[in-house]
């Protein structure tokens, strides 16, 4: 804590942390619903039949929006997913493939589309029919049952035997998570997914989750930028150090556009693009994680601005460095990690000038909006400034008033 200047004028009597340290929370059980990855390594038949699955999902998808939007135009109205689902038997003796697949992914696709409806009708254009090729994948729920006393679980994860047994396929391998030897609870539901010539499955489990004591010793303030992608009230500078090697993206890019379509070269080339996608966004997801997890392990209250990264992007010369910017991926697992840990992270106004106030005397300078300053002198206390520094140190006293805002209406 003493790394920060505590220099207004509020805390000169009482430290920072004599402050926090006034409530703590007692720690509590939750519910949490947690994502597993794992890889799958299904045998030849298991293989036909996800893809089989995978297939008639989306036909499943495809006839009912074809239906849906006929229905739309010609009565304003349209049927929910539950009608459509008790026209699934019929639509199966016309296609008798359907009957070959898990029933409950196709009643999932259902719901997938109700969704995508309701979207439709909030004023966007009406869902796109799934081609092929994209966004291969099913869901399925579990489904329990008893019999003769004996209660079953259509989905079960052992992770001893490092298999997963799923509706139709029964027991596939799987790998992953080497370190944990039992999921405590049951599985909610499972999403088989096929990416660049690999499957995956992603498992739901709902978890009970002990939060520690909330004892409020640390706070710090983040400003969330472009060049570094964090800056602490520390002053420690976090780069996002995802290297994309571009070099080979636009080789392979060049590539593609040499081969013939619908050619093997061509399958080829789209193969390795899309592992190259899949590595940098494996890469991301690594790094956001080691941020969160740093950021959460060594505070306990963590103060941001609640950015409008849509709104950002409109802004050009922001927008330079944004286009691959993970803040908002950033925040959301920020806001999970804290809950889960009973830590509080704190999100103050986007409009707060935490660039132009002076940290030390509060004097603002308008000046400063110019995003291309990235160093000044206060006019009036004469202290040097580094520009997102600064920003976050005035995030952090921010952060901390409305926490004692929020204590003092508590109490
Ligand atoms: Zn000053």
């Amino acid at each position: 804590m003493q790394k920060v200047k505590v220099c207004k004028k509020l805390f000169t009597s009482v430290t920072i942390h004599d402050i926090l340290i006034a409530i703590m929370i007692e720690g509590d059980a939750m519910q949490i619903l947690k994502g597993y990855v794992f890889r799958m390594y299904p045998t030849k038949e298991q293989e036909e039949l996800i893809n089989k699955t995978i297939g008639c999902s989306r036909f499943i998808y495809n006839y009912f929006l074809n239906d849906k939007i006929k229905e739309y135009k010609e009565t304003g109205k349209s049927k929910s997913a539950y009608d459509q689902i008790k026209l699934i038997p019929s639509l199966s003796k016309e296609y008798p493939f359907l009957k070959e697949v898990d029933s409950c992914a196709l009643r999932t696709s259902l719901f997938n589309l109700e969704d995508a409806f309701k979207r439709f009708y909030n004023g966007n254009g009406y869902p796109r029919f799934k081609a092929k090729g994209v966004h291969e994948s099913y869901k399925t729920n579990n489904i329990k049952s008893s019999y003769k006393g004996n209660n079953y679980n259509s989905i079960k994860l052992d992770l001893k035997n490092k298999t997963i047994t799923l509706p139709k396929l029964k027991e596939v391998k799987i790998r992953g998570y080497r370190n944990k030897e039992i999921i405590p609870s049951e599985v909610k539901s499972a999403v088989i997914k096929k990416d660049t010539g690999k499957y995956y499955v992603s498992v739901l489990i709902e978890e009970e989750l002990i939060r520690p004591t909330f004892v409020p010793t640390n706070i710090i303030g983040i400003d969330l930028g472009i060049k570094d992608l964090i800056i602490t009230s520390f002053n420690e500078k976090i780069k996002n150090n995802i290297k994309i090697n571009t070099k080979r993206m636009i080789g392979l890019q060049r590539g593609i556009s040499r081969c013939k379509p619908g050619s093997k070269n061509r399958y080829k080339m789209k193969l390795k693009i899309q592992r190259l996608y899949q590595k940098i966004r494996n890469a991301r997801k690594h790094m956001i994680h080691d941020i969160t997890n740093k950021l959460i392990n060594e505070n306990d209250i963590i103060v941001t601005e609640n950015l409008d990264v849509k709104g950002m992007q409109k802004n050009h010369y922001v927008a330079k460095g944004l286009n691959e910017n993970p803040i908002s991926e950033i925040i959301r697992v920020l806001k999970y990690k804290a809950n889960w840990n009973n830590k509080k992270l704190i999100q103050i106004d986007r409009y707060y000038p935490s660039s132009q106030i002076c940290n030390v005397c509060n004097y603002q300078n308008k000046e400063v909006k110019d995003l291309s300053i990235r160093n000044w002198e206060c006019p009036v206390c004469h202290t040097e400034h580094e520009r997102d520094y600064n920003a976050a140190v005035n995030i952090m006293f921010k952060g901390l008033e409305k926490y004692m805002l929020y204590l003092e209406q508590s109490i």
